[in-house]
């Protein structure tokens, strides 16, 4: 005959008639015919409760209220899933319930103090509740094969409270359970977890979160193929993902795994849920109530998980006490002493950690019980206290434990490593460590400040790919808005293709900043930035960018903005790589320029700014290979403005030159104020770029610039500008008639020469045959002189302007950087 099956639903997948309802369809798509089903009370009741008899404590007066509120609760799911006699019935049920709940409330509140066997009674009503409403409700479908039952688990269990909690009396709950719950035909049983009985017969629970625990214990007397855990989250995962927000599904764990990480507080799952399920070998699943097609995760003897750690986890108020003394050398049975101490006064110890010298003991307890900790410890040690062997005992609150655990690690090399270097890389000291002689746990005791930071950064050196980038945009204008859009349509195939894992975390405007824990939707990223953001902020952003848990960080700029520009040198200090298509920061002072490469230097960080220079074209790299690998460069020259080039390449003299600023001004080639173009200052930027490249020290103001905005229109409006610009057409064409009259062509030409350190910008008359007076309408192009490349020089062109090809610029140097931080691509 086929075997049970055991399901159990925490509190929060039965928190409202919707999960009740979701409950039902998961039991019903079971095609086992007997299944035992236990459920938690629904979600945050038995907080509710607890408090309900700490208010009877406190004579709080709204104890009444309270209960109301809890009963109106129920009252609106029965609302909603029953009807007729059975929601009456239920409802009579619930009012004498809280009757009784008050009346024993009211004696409370009269003692002032609760018996932790009314904290027992009480809490217990919520697991009641919500199976009986639930039994009612999946009964009454009638999907289900054979009976529905309810069984009230204080008939069943039965258990023994001791110093680590309560444990199962076998014999007796087998007993119970042949009598009333083995049934050849199929049925379900809906079973209250949480809840037990005492060897005294009166109720117990089975401590907070227990229903795993009645889960795993229903499991074992059942004799079931496998326990199901139903939750809101797809299984165990690699941290909590309250505080980690890259956690990942673990797939497989062995039952000590689960239980070490159990132990150290991975909340998903009760520590005491593994012993009934070892004892029988039965498999437990973690699924999610919510997704319940997903896989979840399977414990059981053991795992087939490839992953060398299996989770990290962190325990916050925790309290360290060190005894200290030379006193304890080669003294045997001191820790017997100190921890027998302890345990007399059921002080619950965490962590051990005694140093091969013997000349101190460390341990961690939970805070609440440090104090009383350390009078039993003086206590116990009273006299050699007095004689001076023990010097101080000394506790320390406010501390967390942080610990890794998985089977692999035993025997396999460099996990402490990696779990202490990425401590250290955060910032994190560490004030004790404990490592199981097993070897499936590292723990180390740190500053509860600091948990969350070390946490992260202890997972993401286990979990995240190493090529995890965390990129933050600043200036979603033309080029930033492009580079968005490509980096959309590309990041799905580079993290197929390549494992590289591009999350933009943050977008920033002139104004506004919009940050993102996970990663913004990169599909939806103008919608994103609509909305009210922060005020931006640069620290702030930069901070954001360059989180705690991601290996790496990236600033793009695709602002124009000098203020941009500045913070440079902070962010490569800061190890926050930087990629940029904004000139100003290099072709700014030559002190911001040296400053940066020295930041840069300094933080081991990577600064790219091809698309400075000719957009998308292969310049700046193009220089820097040709003088890393030794070639000697002499001379630099070309056409870096589209605008420029098309004017002379257009401009034949049969019409006025200002007849084709005003049509290239209509064709969209020109800035918005064509001076922009015509003063040439965009253009020289892009020579004191190529020449400090080249590694000559010149600044803006030594370029020799041949602006072609007559002083009189540079002050106008535009419309003046265009409308007046005819009266200087006749010395124009003076000069394109003198270049003719010579065989030549009049070009717009920057030039650097190495020999001289000189650099200029301006109009040149060029042979008719020379590469730049064969260009295409507003290609640049650039032609490199070199001790290499001196007959013929080499030269690059193409197009050099527009969002596309520039924005593709910029993610060439992303894609660089992510190369040179180990992708493989
Ligand atoms: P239930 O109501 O189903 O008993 P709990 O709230 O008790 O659910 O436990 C599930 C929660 O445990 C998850 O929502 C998650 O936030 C938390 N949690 C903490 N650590 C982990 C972990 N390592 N894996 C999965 N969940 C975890
Ligand atoms: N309802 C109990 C609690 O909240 C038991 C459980 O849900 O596991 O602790
Ligand atoms: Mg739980």
């Amino acid at each position: 005959m086929q075997q049970w099956r055991v399901h159990k639903f925490g509190g929060s997948s039965v928190a409202d008639a919707a999960c009740m309802e979701r409950v039902a369809t998961i039991l019903e798509a079971d095609p086992n015919p007997r299944l035992g089903v236990v459920l938690s009370a629904c979600r945050g009741v038995t907080d509710v409760l607890l408090n309900l008899v700490a208010a009877a404590e406190n004579q709080d007066d709204t104890v009444g209220k309270q209960i109301d509120a809890v009963r109106a609760r129920h009252v609106t799911i029965a609302d909603t899933l029953l009807s007729g006699k059975s929601k009456e019935e239920y409802l009579t049920q619930l009012d004498e319930d809280c009757r009784n709940i008050a009346g024993i409330l009211q004696t409370v509140r009269l003692i002032k103090a609760a018996s932790q066997l009314v904290r027992d009674l009480i809490s217990g009503y919520g697991e009641i509740w919500s199976t009986r409403l639930f039994a009612r409700y999946i009964a009454a479908r009638g999907k289900r094969p054979g009976a529905v039952k309810w069984i009230d688990a204080r008939d069943i269990v039965s258990v023994e409270w001791g110093p680590l909690g309560p444990s199962v009396r076998w014999e007796q709950s087998q007993a119970n359970t042949e009598r009333l719950m083995t049934s050849k035909e199929p049925c379900t049983h809906i079973i209250t977890g949480f809840i037990a009985r005492d060897v005294k017969g009166l109720q117990t629970t089975l401590g907070r979160n227990g229903s795993d625990f009645s889960g795993s214990i229903f499991g074992a007397l059942l004799n079931a193929e496998e326990i199901v855990i139903w939750t809101d989250v797809d299984g165990v995962l690699s941290a909590d993902p309250r505080l980690v927000p890259d956690a990942t599904v673990i797939d497989s764990l062995s039952y000590n795994e689960a239980m070490e990480l159990a132990y150290f507080g991975a909340k998903v799952i009760h520590p005491q849920t593994m012993a009934p399920a070892v004892r029988k070998n039965i498999p437990i699943w973690i699924k999610n109530t919510f997704a319940p097609q997903k896989a979840g995760t399977v414990i059981c003897e053991k795992s087939t998980s490839q992953l060398m750690v299996k989770g990290t986890t962190c325990i916050d108020n925790i309290a360290l006490v060190n005894l200290e003394g030379a006193g304890m050398i080669g003294v045997p049975g001191t820790a017997q002493r100190l921890f027998g101490a302890l345990r007399e006064h059921g002080i619950s110890v965490i962590l051990i950690s005694q140093g091969s010298s013997e000349h101190s003991i460390c341990f961690a307890i939970p805070e609440a019980q440090a104090d009383r900790a350390a009078t039993v410890v003086r206590d116990a040690f009273d006299s050699e206290l007095r004689q001076g062997q023990i010097q101080r005992v000394e506790t320390t609150k406010g501390c967390s434990i942080l610990a890794v655990v998985g089977d692999g690690m035993a025997g396999s090399h460099g996990v402490a490593a990696k779990v202490f270097g990425a401590l250290g890389n955060a910032g994190v000291s560490v004030r004790a460590i404990a490592q199981g002689a097993s070897e499936r746990n590292i723990s180390a005791v740190i500053d509860g400040k600091q948990s969350s930071r070390a946490l992260r950064s202890v997972h993401s050196s286990f979990y995240l790919s190493p090529n995890t980038v965390s990129i933050g945009l600043i200036g979603p204008g033309v080029v930033g808005g492009a580079l968005l859009d490509q980096l959309a349509s590309q990041v799905e195939r580079l993290g197929r293709d390549f494992h590289i894992d591009l999350r933009v975390r943050g977008i920033m405007t002139s104004k506004q900043m919009f940050l993102q824990n996970g990663e913004i939707a990169l599909g939806k990223w103008r919608e994103a930035i609509k909305g009210e953001g922060l005020a931006a902020d640069m620290v702030k952003f930069a901070q954001h960018v360059h989180a705690d848990h991601l290996p790496h960080a990236i600033i793009i700029d695709c602002s124009a903005s000098a203020d941009v520009a500045k913070n440079y040198p902070a962010w490569l200090a800061a190890g926050i790589h930087v990629v940029t298509p904004n000139k100003k920061a290099n072709s700014g002072d030559l002190g911001l320029y040296e400053q940066l490469h020295t930041a840069r230097r300094a933080g081991g960080s990577h600064y790219l700014y091809e698309a400075t220079v000719g957009a998308g074209l292969p310049v700046i790299q193009t220089l820097r290979d040709l003088r890393e690998t030794g070639d000697e460069i002499r001379r630099v020259e070309g056409i870096l403005s589209g605008t420029l080039a098309y004017l002379f390449n257009v401009w034949d003299g049969s019409q006025p030159f200002s007849t084709i600023v005003r049509d290239a001004k209509s064709k969209g080639y020109t800035e918005p104020d064509p001076r922009d173009d015509l003063s040439g200052a965009d253009f020289a930027r892009k020579i004191v770029i190529l020449g400090r490249e080249m590694g000559l020290k010149i600044e803006l103001g030594t370029v020799a610039l041949e602006g072609l905005v007559p002083p009189e229109l540079s002050k106008c409006s535009v419309e003046e500008f265009l409308d007046r610009l005819p009266e200087f057409d006749a010395v124009m064409l003076k000069r394109l008639e003198g270049a003719r009259a010579r065989n030549k062509v009049l070009r717009y030409v920057g030039t650097l020469d190495a020999a001289t350190s000189k650099a200029s910008v301006g109009l040149v008359e060029l042979d008719r045959s020379h590469t730049f007076a064969n260009i295409n309408l507003t290609d640049n192009v650039v032609r490199f002189t070199t001790s290499r490349y001196n007959q013929n020089p080499l030269v690059v062109q193409g197009p050099g302007a527009g969002p596309e090809v520039t924005a593709a610029g910029v993610f060439a140097d992303l894609l660089r950087v992510c190369a040179y931080l180990g992708a493989k691509m």
